[in-house]
């Protein structure tokens, strides 16, 4: 998705009012009737029911081409369209077969915005690229996305098969399935961490895929994991590429643009890196206590007052030179200098069943899958803030959690330790977890004591791990850049790497890695960037002659 400069707020007007009226330009581009049918079954009007109504209420004050109507589960119309359980909402059931099964409550609200206008405006808004796969499809394809309200990534891979299911209606359905709503369908499928998608009953992808990717894994009936695009890509000429959208990436957006410098930033998941899924995050200066999501929600809107983010979009490859060349999974870019700001990903324990079980109770995502296991037992793995904090989003979201810890004392600051001791969660000390074994689900850990060197089993529903995390370098050690032995970015004190051109901020950079860390390097390294773009130390300075001809 590309995601455009919002419209500027007008003088006095609040974060709501420009909201409402960002989303109302934006459905003045639908002209046609979209028929929106709820059914539900005559003895269960639940909170998925009413959930509907009042989202369908919110979206009908915002355009007046939604027409909603509700049918029991025993009326023709459910017997025509095959629907046969509750609630289950159908779009425009006589051109396209988009369907939710449950209600597109929380971050499933931005997939629901996003299928009413590209079912109002028949557009599937499909890039080049992915419109030409989609186009190859000649048999039938039957996606179904499992997704939950919390999980920040889902509306991605959602909106892409929503997209498929625009473009080929004839061949093409797509159930979203809330797994909230559907427990016993994704327990059926064995999704157990979300976005997962499949196609014909057939896996096609875990997490969220990039457009592209996501178009060939439909195609192929297969998970892809890179789609290189055809060579008359679309070309994009800019100063500064920013490559990836957390808070070091969104903060260097702002300050490069407000300096001068045109910029861009290229995420290929979900923006807000980590912050996206942290449960609540209460030492970012000027919030007491903030949803992560919530935090990064403010972020991007405030960056997108200044800067343009391709979302969705992988960089494939980077080559330095004068111009900095950038090939996405969609595009290129030419650029004068590139921000390496990205990030980290989440640490396997790397032990037997691990990947395996991965997506089948083995889960990273506390904020995302948590839902999933609710009155069930499970454990969480690590002695930092993130164990912690997790640990403690579980436990007040209903779930039997045990944290297991291999050593004797946590890591994690003390305001949380004494949070997690007055809730009472069980600590496994010194604990090593060995293995994950179950068939197709987890169903038991293998521990072993350092202390009493006795190893045992516990019997549990799902593993979490926050074990820390490792810095995304791949693109960086692809280009040439210098890593350091513990694997971050090398750096100097302006952010400049070891390229003349290429510059680091946030957790790739190793160092303390919060929050208000991330942003104040994000900071410095737009300035920093902006100053050697005006005056190039790599012109100034011997040991860089005849490394590049670049120039201002
Ligand atoms: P972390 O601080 O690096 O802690 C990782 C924990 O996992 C440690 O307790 C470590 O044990 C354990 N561990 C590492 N490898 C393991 C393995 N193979 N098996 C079992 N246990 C293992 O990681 P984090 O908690 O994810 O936090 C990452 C960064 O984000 C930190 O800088 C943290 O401060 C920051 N963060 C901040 C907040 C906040 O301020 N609210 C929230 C989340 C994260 P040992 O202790 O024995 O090494």
């Amino acid at each position: 998705m590309e995601t455009s400069k919002g419209l500027n707020p007008k003088a006095g007007e609040t974060e709501n009012t420009l909201l409402y009226r960002q989303l109302r330009t934006l459905f003045q581009g639908i002209s046609k009737e979209i028929p929106i049918f709820m059914f539900l079954d005559k003895n269960k009007d639940d909170v998925f029911c009413k959930a509907n109504r009042q989202i369908i209420r919110a979206f009908r004050e915002l355009t007046d081409k939604i027409k909603f109507k509700e049918f029991y589960l025993d009326h023709n119309l459910a017997k025509k369209w095959q629907v046969d359980s509750s609630p289950t909402l159908l779009i425009d059931p006589d051109h396209y077969s988009v369907r939710w099964l449950g209600a597109p409550m929380g971050e499933e609200g931005r997939t629901f915005l996003e299928t009413i206008i590209l079912i109002g405006t028949e557009q599937s808004h499909l890039s080049d690229q992915s419109a030409g796969v989609i186009k190859k499809i000649d048999t039938p394809r039957r996606i179904k996305v499992f997704v939950s309200a919390t999980c920040p990534y889902c509306p991605q891979q959602a909106v892409n098969a929503v997209k498929a299911a625009v473009e080929k209606p004839g061949l093409v359905s797509l159930e979203i399935v809330d797994i909230q709503s559907r427990p016993e369908m994704a327990d059926a499928y064995g999704a157990q961490s979300v976005p997962m998608t499949f196609a014909n009953d057939i896996m096609i992808g875990h997490g969220a895929q990039s457009e592209e990717v996501f178009a060939s894994s439909l195609l192929k009936l297969e998970p892809q994991t890179l789609f290189i695009p055809e060579s008359d890509a679309e070309l994009v000429e800019t100063d500064l590429v920013i490559v990836g959208g957390g808070p070091a990436g969104l903060t260097a957006g702002i300050y490069a643009v407000r300096s001068g410098l045109k910029s861009v930033i290229i995420e290929r998941d979900a923006l807000g890196g980590q912050v996206a899924t942290t449960p609540v995050v209460e030492n970012y200066t000027g919030f007491t206590q903030v949803g992560g999501k919530t935090l990064v929600d403010i972020m991007v809107n405030h960056a997108l007052q200044y800067v343009q983010i391709f979302q969705g979009e992988n960089v494939v490859d980077i080559q330095p030179g004068n111009p900095i060349r950038i090939q996405t999974s969609r595009r290129k870019f030419t650029a004068r200098a590139v921000l390496l700001a990205t990030g980290a990903t989440h640490k396997r324990i790397g032990v037997d069943g691990e990947s395996r079980l991965s997506g089948r109770g083995v889960s990273y995502c506390s904020t995302c899958d948590g839902p999933l296991f609710k009155g069930k037992k499970v454990v969480m793995a690590g002695g930092g803030n993130s164990a912690v904090t997790e640990a403690l989003h579980l436990h007040h979201m209903g779930i039997d959690v045990t944290l297991i810890h291999r050593r004797d004392s946590l890591r994690a600051q003390e305001f949380l330790v004494k949070q997690l001791k007055e809730s009472l969660i069980p600590v496994l000390w010194n604990t090593e977890i060995r293995e994950i074994r179950g068939e197709t689900r987890v169903q038991e850990l293998l521990l072993y004591n350092h202390h009493t060197k006795k190893t045992s089993t516990l019997k549990v529903d799902g593993i979490f791990v926050a074990i820390g995390y490792q810095p995304t370098t791949e693109l960086a050690k692809k280009i040439g850049v210098n890593i350091t032995a513990d694997g971050y970015i090398e750096r100097d004190e302006k952010h400049r790497t070891n390229i003349p051109g290429f510059y680091s901020a946030g957790d790739v950079e190793g160092g303390y890695k919060q929050i208000v860390t991330a942003v104040g390097q994000g900071a410095e390294a737009a300035m920093a960037i902006f100053e050697d773009l005006i005056n190039p130390y790599w012109q100034r300075e011997k040991r860089f002659t005849g490394f590049s001809d670049r120039s201002t």
